[in-house]
């Protein structure tokens, strides 16, 4: 006989952890007690000691699906003889930040079943959810994770509702945010004054009918609010972008079915695989040629960000052969609104009835955004179904915070073996993003008990989270921002060797005060050397150059021929702006001109170069023009220069010559794309060979806005691994400066000690 206490750590709470350990010690005739404390669950546990070693090797291979298990500390303690097992109540004090809530989790099949049976007692109930699917992080105040502790305390279980929650066989046991149509939150329709129009479970048909009539809906969803329309009418599509101010960058739609879906894209069986898993984030297909949807959904673009219902609200709401547009309910460029006060007040401009519940939503979550890339998901935008997951560190990490970059802002709380990267924030520049900023940092580090020793920021000194960062009074390393790219993939792979890095993005502060972004690092978590770069080239106006890409392509243009453009045939200076050859006065003297190496303004330039576009209404749509022109074309490689110096250089111009050449030659714009990337690439691609020849490295990390450019991606990973080079790129970490504060929170650690 043996006695053992138990303590696992990871994500074990609110994943049916206890349930299944009780079920466990039942199958193996165990004695003892589970219970969820701070750090993790703890387990007692006695019985013969073979099984209890079945036990401790049953825990691991029999986990609830979404568990995921850092680490089981077990040690012996005497035998106490009591009889049965039992689930004792939580251990209160809060020390310990090891046990965070899951992420929200799509609804799971059983619960899709319950709401679609009319003979079950949950039949349309628009809050059902088990312990493997539902709500976690969007409604947890406090931890350890308990109803108590979540916005369900409200609203007191029925006996049916008790009965299952109490039963160690049913799927609800111990489901925190279990409810039914008797106990549970309801939904209302309101009109656009806020007057209940109906409720329960009838809203749902009459909302649909509201929608398909050409209405926009306010959602009051999982994480937020939603902006809901019928993506079959061009006229509702073309409302909400209007009233939200939203000109053309995609919308994102959910499809009532998988079948729906298939009639407006491509569908692989992994693509499908992350819909409708337990993230069901928004994934980014190829569509259909013959796509039936509103063209004003995503207009020139090749693309649909789709998603699947993963909320029972969702599946009651869309018939299978409903596409509706649904994107976040805010105004274009601030966060998601999540309390009903502020959605009656700020979205009653956008939307005409509002769909709402009477469960608080306690912290926002957007929809996240991934693809899938060479068989594996690549996380664009990081919220939803992905947030509060750890990053686990092999090296435990000071109490620290990440501020994170500016524009696409997250910030990372770690602490332990964990680094807890926040849902995606947005752009620090908008003040009421600021101010969501500051406030979920506050969150965070109360949910997670981590008190900041450290701070980490961006080299810039004028990013906000720069400035916020200055304004604590801790120790604080800056950090540079394509090491930080660099770092972020070495830190979800775990990498603890040098690499060279290719960091290639919009701008960010080298240490020379230039603005770089094609940047060869070869870089370790404590430090880095600027191996090569793009060469640099002026960019008129500052940031102005990169909401109007014909400056960049006037910057090539004016290196290639000088200010008299006259004699150049090439419809792109047709369309300048008539102050054209002001900004050429600029570059020659130098004013207003800040010298950059940015990768993303050698694609903004060539986008001009083919006329594709003078000005961005949103980040990157220049560059995705061109990606999306190039498509599967074949291209061939144009002529570049390397000069080497102590820093090699990497120059296109010879390149862009020759594009003007091929424009002039009314040579396929495609075929020109193509080439552009695919020399791009190349010459990367020789860069790293060289420096890798140099140094001995074999692992290269591509990291960086542009590497969302997935021909470019895919062609440099391939060319690199002809070369027998190992390439790590993000995966579950985004690529942009999403992930930055991820890398910070590795060189920081790294650099601490040095402090
Ligand atoms: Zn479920
Ligand atoms: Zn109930």
């Amino acid at each position: 006989m043996q006695r053992l206490h138990l303590i696992i750590t990871g994500t074990v709470q609110g994943v049916g952890f206890r349930p299944f350990i009780f079920r466990l010690a039942g199958r193996l005739s165990l004695t003892g007690w589970v219970r969820n404390q701070p750090a993790g669950v703890e387990i007692e546990i006695e019985g013969r000691a073979t099984a209890v070693a079945d036990f401790i090797a049953a825990i691991h291979r029999e986990k609830p699906v979404l568990a995921q298990i850092s680490n089981v500390r077990t040690r012996a303690i005497p035998l106490q003889r009591t009889p049965g097992f039992t689930i004792r109540p939580s251990l209160m004090s809060v020390v310990s930040p090891a046990a965070p809530p899951a992420p929200d989790i799509a609804i799971c099949r059983h619960c899709r079943q319950d709401i679609a049976d009319g003979a079950n007692r949950r039949y349309r109930h628009a809050f059902a959810n088990c312990t493997n699917c539902g709500p976690r992080y969007t409604i947890t105040k406090t931890l350890p994770y308990d109803r108590t502790a979540t916005t369900m305390a409200e609203f007191p279980m029925c006996r049916d509702c008790q009965t299952e929650y109490r039963n160690p066989l049913n799927r609800r046991f111990h489901a925190q945010p279990t409810a039914c149509p008797a106990c549970g939150p309801q939904y209302r329709l309101l009109d656009h004054n806020g007057q209940a129009l109906g409720a329960g479970s009838d809203v749902f048909l009459q909302t649909r009918r509201l929608i398909k009539n050409g209405s926009l809906i306010a959602l009051k969803g999982l994480g937020g609010y939603q902006l809901v329309c019928d993506a079959y009418r061009n006229d509702s599509v073309e409302l909400l972008r209007r009233r939200k101010r939203r000109k053309d960058k995609p919308l994102a739609v959910m499809a009532g079915s998988v079948q729906a879906l298939e009639r407006l894209c491509l569908l692989s069986a992994a693509e499908a695989a992350l819909l409708s898993g337990p993230a069901s984030p928004i994934v980014l297909l190829a569509k259909r040629p013959d796509c039936p949807l509103a063209a004003a959904v995503a207009p020139e673009s090749p693309q649909l960000g789709v998603m699947l219902p993963y909320t029972p609200a969702h599946c009651l709401l869309l018939q299978p052969a409903d596409i509706f547009v649904m994107t976040s309910g805010n105004d274009s460029s601030n966060p998601i609104i999540y309390q009903d006060d502020a959605a009656l007040r700020d979205l009653r401009r956008i939307a005409d009835y509002f769909l709402v519940h009477n469960r608080p939503i306690y912290r926002p979550a957007d929809d996240s955004v991934a693809r899938m890339v060479a068989g594996q998901p690549y996380v664009l935008r990081r919220s939803r179904g992905f947030t509060p997951e750890a990053q686990y560190f092999p090296q435990p990490l000071p109490p620290m915070l990440a501020c994170g970059g500016e524009s696409k802002n997250t910030f990372c709380l770690s602490s332990g073996n964990n680094a807890y990267l926040s849902s995606h924030i947005g752009d620090l520049k908008n003040l009421s993003t600021y101010q969501y900023y500051t406030a979920s940092i506050e969150d965070l580090k109360r949910l997670l008990t981590i008190e900041p020793q450290l701070i980490a920021h961006d080299l810039h000194p004028e990013y906000f989270s720069t400035k916020y960062a200055r304004e604590q009074n801790l120790p604080q390393i800056a950090v540079q921002h394509h090491h930080a790219h660099i770092a972020a993939v070495m830190a979800e792979h775990s990498l603890n060797q040098p690499v060279i890095g290719a960091a290639f993005d919009g701008l960010g502060l080298g240490d020379d005060a230039t603005l770089w972004g094609g940047e060869f690092l070869v870089a370790s978590a404590d430090s880095y050397r600027r191996a090569a770069h793009c060469a640099y080239l002026p960019l008129p106006g500052g940031d102005k150059a990169v909401s109007e890409p014909w400056r960049m392509g006037l910057v090539i243009l004016n290196r290639l021929f000088g200010p008299d453009l006259s004699k150049v045939k090439l419809p792109a200076i047709a369309a300048l702006p008539d102050d054209w050859p002001l900004i050429v006065q600029m570059i020659a003297g130098g004013l207003n001109c800040p010298l950059t190496s940015s990768a993303g303004r050698l694609f903004d330039a060539a986008a001009a170069l083919l006329g594709l576009r003078t000005v961005n209404h949103y980040e990157g749509q220049s560059a995705m023009s061109l990606e999306w022109l190039a498509g599967q074309t074949a291209g061939r490689v144009l002529p570049y220069t390397i000069q080497d110096s102590p820093v090699s250089v990497l120059d296109f111009l010879p390149a862009y010559r020759q594009m003007v050449q091929m424009i002039a030659r009314d040579e396929a714009l495609p075929f020109i794309a193509a080439s552009f990337h695919d020399t791009i690439a190349a010459a990367s691609v020789k860069m790293i060979t060289r420096i890798s020849q140099d140094t001995g490295l074999t692992s290269v990390v591509l990291s960086g806005g542009v590497f969302q450019n997935i021909r470019l991606l895919t062609t440099m990973s391939d060319l690199l691994k002809q070369n027998k080079l190992t390439v790590y790129t993000a995966s579950r970490i985004p690529p942009n400066d999403a992930g930055l504060a991820l890398g910070q929170t590795l060189i920081a650690s790294a650099s601490y000690g040095r402090l």
